[in-house]
């Protein structure tokens, strides 16, 4: 092959990396493939929805009017027979051709003489067809032409692939935040209509638990704890529910970080003796304070020291250490225990994620603790990240600015 078709060939091969936009890309590839071949235009056509007809996918200028809405019927055409069976044909008297289709023709005034078409395919999978009419001087088609155009079809091949693709991506894109849309608002929806029948339940064997006989305690024992087990889970997804759709509120009042550290200790100090862990705190100096709510950074850090208790083994460590930084007051919560997969790191602040599969895991939980300690310290304006190594422990710590814009007053906040 020449010299200069060689590199003209390269060339396009370049343009392919480089350029995103299929329309000018193909526009200029058939421009290629009548000038390297010697003929008049060239043309690509690809199979409508249902496979049924082809259509110009790319024409020269001068027909795209006349020919953009034509259909080429797959039986009696040149182009159709070269798409079912995947193999190139030269035609070169197009008027004793059985297969050339005139419709084409007559709509662009244009006199189709001769053609070559060779098929545009990808792995297998049929995308189209390439085809150059009326060579210059009525000269021969070569072989060389063929694989030319081949070469050209190729090129073509991967960027209509490409673009059907990203197409593909796009629209598995949308249809996932659609989805995701949907699971919140069914989330949101769920949590909200299930407090209240919850509440009368719990209200109900509370009462009940007073005045029914003694031998029937036991069993109203359970319903209670396992109905706040319940509205436990149900207030987590409400409350994170509504800071998404931002009508969570904040409390907002100097807080003194020591005293939220003392009572959150407090409350987990008879669980930490029965799993025979050692629990302390650091709390840091006694003013300590941010401005903040001082319910929920409560709740953030209960999260965290109930995980901490719960994924440490028997005899293990957990640490409350807080330190004043610039800006910020920092607050962790380091423990010896089974720690995370650098593989999950990621993750475990997203709803519902969980290391171990819900089913295999011996923990309970619902993988909600994490993504409610984030929601809380980011309406703070803060932030909350882990570090940790599989086998060795996790310390997880969260940062609070210390002023956080808002005194004394009650604020509607969204999350970033
Ligand atoms: P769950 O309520 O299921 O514990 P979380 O959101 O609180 O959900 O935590 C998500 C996951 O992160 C847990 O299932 C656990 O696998 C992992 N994890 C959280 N804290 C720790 C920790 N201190 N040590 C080891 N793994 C942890």
């Amino acid at each position: 092959m020449e010299r200069s078709r060689l590199e003209r060939l390269v060339e396009f091969g370049r343009g392919l990396c480089s350029s995103l936009d299929l329309e000018p890309f193909l526009h200029s590839l058939i421009a290629a493939a009548s000038e390297l071949t010697g003929c008049e235009t060239a043309s690509i056509l690809e199979p409508d929805e249902n496979e049924e007809q082809l259509r110009f996918l790319a024409l020269p200028w001068f027909h795209r009017e006349a020919l953009k809405s034509v259909k080429i019927p797959l039986k009696n055409s040149v182009a159709g027979w070269v798409f079912e069976n995947g193999q190139a044909l030269v035609v070169p008297d197009a008027s004793a051709e059985p297969r050339h289709f005139k419709g084409a023709d007559q709509l662009s005034k244009f006199g189709t003489r001769s053609l070559m078409a060779v098929p545009i395919t990808y792995q297998g999978q049929k995308l189209g067809v390439l085809e150059v009419t009326n060579k210059i001087g009525e000269a021969h088609y070569t072989e060389e032409d063929r694989i030319l155009l081949e070469a050209l079809a190729c090129q073509a091949a991967t960027a209509i692939q490409n673009t059907h693709l990203m197409n593909k991506v796009q629209q598995t894109e949308e249809e996932l935040a659609q989805l995701n849309r949907m699971k919140n608002d069914f989330i949101g929806i769920a949590s909200h209509d299930l407090r209240s029948p919850l509440g009368l339940i719990l209200g109900h064997a509370t009462f009940l638990r007073e005045v029914i006989d003694p031998e029937y305690q036991a069993q109203l024992d359970v319903i209670i704890r396992n109905s706040i087990r319940l509205k436990e889970v149900i207030d987590s997804i409400a409350n994170m529910d509504d800071v998404q759709s931002g009508i969570a509120s904040l409390q907002t009042r100097p807080v003194i970080i020591k005293r939220v550290i003392e009572e959150v200790m407090g409350s987990f100090r008879q669980e930490a003796l029965k799993r025979h862990i050692s629990l302390r705190a650091d709390p840091g100096q006694e003013e300590m304070m941010v401005q903040g709510d001082a319910s929920k950074i409560s709740i953030a850090l209960s999260n965290l020291v109930q995980n901490s208790l719960l994924f440490s083994n028997p005899e293990g460590h957990v640490l409350i250490a807080a330190e004043q930084i610039p800006g910020y007051v920092k607050v962790s919560v380091i423990d010896d225990g089974i720690g995370i997969p650098c593989k999950d790191l990621s993750h475990i602040f997203e709803r519902f994620y969980q290391v171990e599969s819900h089913l295999s895991r011996k923990h309970g939980g619902m993988g909600l603790g994490l993504s409610v300690a984030k929601v809380m310290i980011e309406m703070h304006g803060g932030r909350i990240w882990v570090e940790s190594i599989e086998g060795k422990g996790s310390n997880f710590t969260f940062i609070l600015p210390v002023s956080s814009g808002q005194t004394g007053e009650t604020g509607n906040v969204s999350p970033s």
